[in-house]
């Protein structure tokens, strides 16, 4: 009486999942489409200057409800940037720029 049973099978060699790991890590994609990196027009135009008394200049950099638009947005730089806001808030004192718009 001979039994010979033989295990078989059972799980075998595990681990060959398929091929993976080689994706080429470049998921970066956070690209908002603003993200132009623009240089700040007053750099980039020496002929414009800051000047609180031009409303026509200064209003690009402002909100129409009166806000200062951040850097981050008019792609100012930092020096030009605190200009404006400098420029913005003589304005206002002169009434050339309102400090807040209502919306109605
Ligand atoms: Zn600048």
């Amino acid at each position: 009486m001979e039994k010979t049973y033989e295990k078989s099978g059972g799980k075998g060699g595990g681990g060959d999942r398929g091929d993976r790991g080689d994706r080429d890590g470049e998921e970066k994609r956070g690209g908002r489409g603003f993200a132009r990196r623009k240089v700040c027009r007053f750099c980039a135009d020496k002929k414009i200057i800051v000047d609180f008394k031009d409303q026509s200049t200064l209003k690009y950099f402002v909100t129409e409800r009166g806000k200062i638009i951040p850097r981050r947005i008019s792609g100012n730089c930092s020096k030009h940037q605190r200009a404006i806001a400098k420029a913005v808030k003589q304005s206002r004192g002169l009434a050339l720029i309102p400090y807040l718009v209502l919306a109605s």
